[in-house]
């Protein structure tokens, strides 16, 4: 589905992403993890295409983001192709990032309705039974401000899923979460990926990457230092800096 290679990305001399390469199958949920800084925001990011890379390429289900032919060699895409191009893309944020002044319906019906033209009756009943598979189908006429932080995300997901995306980014979706609300959102991205979701999911919950990841990459220093199914990884790590990582962090 997503195949990144060799993709870096530089901010002034410091190199953020340092030539990964990462391909995301069908149906997969990729966990990555690394110590902060490593360039695990700068990865989603530039998946999303807030973050322009510097080398290097990312194709979904076999094409190019961010560039399109161009006189024999390539050129940016215009911002109508990068736009199209994101909405097969979710993406999931630390801060949830909610409309304010919209109620939880609203803000998962919005892109539907304004992006894919979806007549508002169409997009609100869809909404509807988001907001139902993230178990908030009572909150649907909330404020976000009248909302758990544990609400407030799992509305952010549904809003995600509102466009249908190829693939969703999450990253650190419960970091800013009190402890007692992480679960629960947890539990939603774990229902998602029972479903089938292709799913790349930054976090520092190792057991959530343990029980449904089905890669762990491991990062730092904007590279992907080891990558391999979680239990393997978590039970026999091959470098000291993985080893010295799960000894902090499990
Ligand atoms: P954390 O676990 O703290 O969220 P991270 O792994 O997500 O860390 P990134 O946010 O991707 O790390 O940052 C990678 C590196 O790139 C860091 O050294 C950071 O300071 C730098 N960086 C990220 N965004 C920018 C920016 N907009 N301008 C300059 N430097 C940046
Ligand atoms: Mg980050």
């Amino acid at each position: 589905v997503l195949s990144l290679h060799h993709v870096s990305k530089r901010f002034g001399d410091h190199a953020a992403l340092d030539g990964v390469s990462l391909d995301v199958h069908e149906g997969e949920v990729v966990v990555v993890v690394g110590p902060s800084g490593s360039g695990k925001s700068t990865l989603v990011r530039c998946v999303h295409q807030l973050e322009a890379i510097d080398g290097g390429s990312m194709h979904l289900d076999g094409e190019l983001l961010g560039y399109e032919p161009h006189r024999g060699g390539l050129r940016p895409l215009r911002e109508r192709g990068v736009a199209a191009q994101r909405r097969r893309i979710g993406m999931v944020f630390q801060q949830f990032q909610l409309f304010p002044h919209f109620t939880a319906l609203r803000n998962v019906a919005e892109a539907p309705m304004r992006v894919h033209g979806a007549s508002r009756a169409d997009a609100e009943r869809e909404a509807m039974e988001l907001l139902e598979r993230v178990g908030l189908h009572d909150r649907a006429h909330h404020y976000p401000r009248q909302l758990s932080g544990g609400q407030q995300q799992r509305v952010a997901i549904a809003r995600a899923l509102a466009v249908r995306p190829r693939v969703l980014l999450c990253d650190e979706p419960t970091s800013a979460l009190d402890p007692e609300l992480v679960d629960e959102v947890l539990a939603v991205l774990r229902g998602l990926a029972a479903d089938g979701l292709t799913m790349v999911v930054v976090t520092h919950e190792m057991a959530f990457a343990r029980e449904v990841g089905d890669r762990l990459v491991f990062m730092e220093a904007g590279r992907v230092v080891e990558s391999g199914p979680p239990a393997e990884l978590f039970a026999r790590p091959r470098t000291a800096r993985l080893r010295a990582f799960l000894s902090r962090h499990t």
